[in-house]
């Protein structure tokens, strides 16, 4: 059992650490993120950890830093200072290759060439290192049953990532048919295709209809009670304050806040950076 699930089981729910200070064990830790575009300094010495198995929310107003944290957390872009780590290692300005074979990944809004593949296709390509892709297949002795049996594990595992989401009965349609929030639950399915330990979600439910995110965020409590851990960024404040145990306010490229839903509700300085912000 880690310190984390030590602490989560013993403590009484009254004191279940609320700041970043008291998460002992974090699956991810920034330490004096900083990132420059030129002269525009988006990310300003932001540090925050995440605790494994948590629903975290990164919020704050537009322009505050949150995509550019998301893109510097997963190898998107270089920082210009500072550190990220990872399940104890440190993992600044990795790939998001190389991170996602480490179990940290991002969802990706389904590329072009994607959405001319069938949505079975698309999740059957999403994980990483598979040996079908491999040009090895041709002359290692034996590679040709492992690939074959790979192959149909991932049929097999694709299949089962389809019925969790639901969209199981979409398999053969090309993915550019579906519909906003149908493409939301594909990016999830094939993020979790790659076995992730964590998942990032910048704005998952931008143009999802009530009913489908009602089932995006049921699956996501779902695979947090399996113990993956979720950093989220998102808009809806009710989705926010009902979802995520702990909350992260970003604003002018720093961590400003940081609590439960209602230490973050009650924190004037918060209330200030959204009034004064352009949100
Ligand atoms: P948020 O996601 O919180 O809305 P961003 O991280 O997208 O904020 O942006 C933070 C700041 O950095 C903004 O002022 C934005 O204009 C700037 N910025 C973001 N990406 C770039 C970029 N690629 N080049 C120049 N400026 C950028
Ligand atoms: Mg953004």
């Amino acid at each position: 059992m880690s310190d984390a699930e030590t602490v989560e089981r013993t403590m009484p729910e009254s004191d279940v650490p609320t700041t970043s200070d008291a998460i002992d064990s974090p699956l991810l830790e920034v330490d004096g993120l900083r990132k420059q575009f030129g002269g525009v300094t988006a990310v300003d010495g932001a540090s925050f950890k995440v605790a494994k198995g948590s629903f975290t929310g990164l919020i704050g107003p537009n322009g505050a830093g949150k995509s550019t944290t998301f893109n510097c957390i997963t190898g998107i872009h270089e920082p210009t200072a500072g550190t990220v780590t990872f399940d104890g290692h440190d993992v600044t300005g990795l790939a998001p290759y190389t991170l996602a074979k480490r179990g940290l990944v991002r969802t990706f809004q389904i590329a072009r060439e994607l959405s001319e593949m069938t949505v079975l296709e698309n999740v059957m390509l999403a994980p990483p290192g598979q040996l079908g892709e491999s040009a090895l297949r041709s002359v290692v002795p034996g590679l040709r049953e492992r690939v074959q049996r790979d192959e149909t594990e991932v049929v097999e595992a694709a299949w089962e990532t389809l019925e969790f989401f639901e969209i199981d009965h979409l398999a053969h349609e090309n993915a550019g048919n579906l519909s906003g929030g149908q493409r939301k639950l594909l990016e999830m399915a094939r993020v979790l295709m790659t076995e992730p330990e964590m998942v990032l979600l910048d704005e998952p439910l931008a143009g999802v209809n009530p009913t489908l995110e009602e089932k995006l965020l049921d699956r996501i409590d779902e695979l947090r009670q399996d113990g993956l851990t979720f950093l989220l960024v998102e808009h809806d404040m009710d989705v926010i304050m009902n979802h995520c145990e702990h909350i992260i306010v970003m604003h002018q490229g720093q961590v400003l806040a940081e609590g439960d839903a209602d230490t973050i509700q009650s924190d004037e300085r918060v209330l200030e950076a959204y009034l004064g912000g352009d949100v």
